[in-house]
C-alpha cells in the first residue's frame, strides 16, 4: 500500500517521502496520522504495475541465491565414481549424477561440460568447478570398470545370435518407416 508520511512521523527524516508498505503496517501508521494513503495509479499503467511489484516485493522477499554442491562419490554401480550436486534450496529436488567419462569428445559429454540446472527458480546453471573435474578424473582412472548385471545383459541380449544365426536387427529410431508398397506405417508397431 503506498502511502506518504506527514510532518508527525517520528523519524524527521521520514516526512514527505513516499513508500510502499504491507497494508496491515500502512493502516497503523495511517491511524496513528503518520502517514496518508495515496491514491494508485491508473490500473494498467506502467505506474500500476511498477507499483504492484514493489508491493509484492514488500512481503515477498527474494529467496537466498542457491548454492549447489559439489561432491564425488562412489557409484552404487559396480564401485564408479560419480560426480554428485545438490542445490541448497530445499525445493531443487534434482538427484544429480554423472558418471560419464572426465573429458568430452565428439560423441560424449564429460564432466567438464557438466552443467548443473536449478529446479528451484530462475537461476543460471551452474558448470561443474574445475577442481571438481580434476578430482574426478583422477578416480576415474582409465575407466576400466567391472559392469553391472544389467550392462552384461544388454551386451549378451544384443550378441546373442539366438535359433537364426543372425544379430538382432537394431532399430536406431530413423523416424517413419514405409512398407514395401511404399506406405508410411505407424512408428510403433501398430495399424
Ligand atoms: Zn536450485
Amino acid at each position: 500500500m503506498r502511502i506518504q508520511y506527514t510532518e508527525f512521523v517520528a523519524n524527521p527524516a521520514l516526512r514527505g517521502t513516499t513508500t510502499n508498505l504491507p497494508a496491515h503496517i500502512a493502516q497503523v501508521l495511517i491511524a496513528q496520522g503518520s502517514a496518508i494513503a495515496l491514491p494508485r495509479a491508473p490500473r494498467g499503467s506502467a505506474e500500476w504495475l511498477a507499483e504492484r511489484l514493489e508491493e509484492s516485493a514488500s512481503f515477498n522477499p527474494p529467496a537466498p541465491a542457491p548454492v549447489v554442491t559439489w561432491t564425488i562419490g562412489g557409484g552404487n554401480d559396480a564401485g564408479r565414481p560419480a560426480i554428485h550436486a545438490a542445490c541448497s534450496n530445499a525445493n531443487c529436488a534434482v538427484n544429480f549424477r554423472f558418471d560419464g567419462p572426465p573429458k568430452s569428445d565428439a560423441k560424449n559429454v564429460g564432466a567438464d561440460r557438466v552443467v548443473f540446472t536449478h529446479s528451484c527458480g530462475l537461476h543460471a546453471p551452474e558448470k561443474v568447478p574445475a577442481h571438481v573435474v580434476e578430482k574426478y578424473t583422477a578416480a576415474y582412472g582409465n575407466g576400466m570398470f567391472p559392469l553391472t548385471a544389467d550392462e552384461a545383459n544388454v551386451i549378451t541380449f544384443s550378441f546373442s545370435k539366438g535359433d537364426s544365426g543372425r544379430h538382432r536387427d537394431i532399430d536406431h529410431g530413423g523416424g517413419l518407416k514405409t512398407n514395401l508398397a511404399g506406405e508410411v506405417g505407424n512408428p510403433f508397431g501398430r495399424g
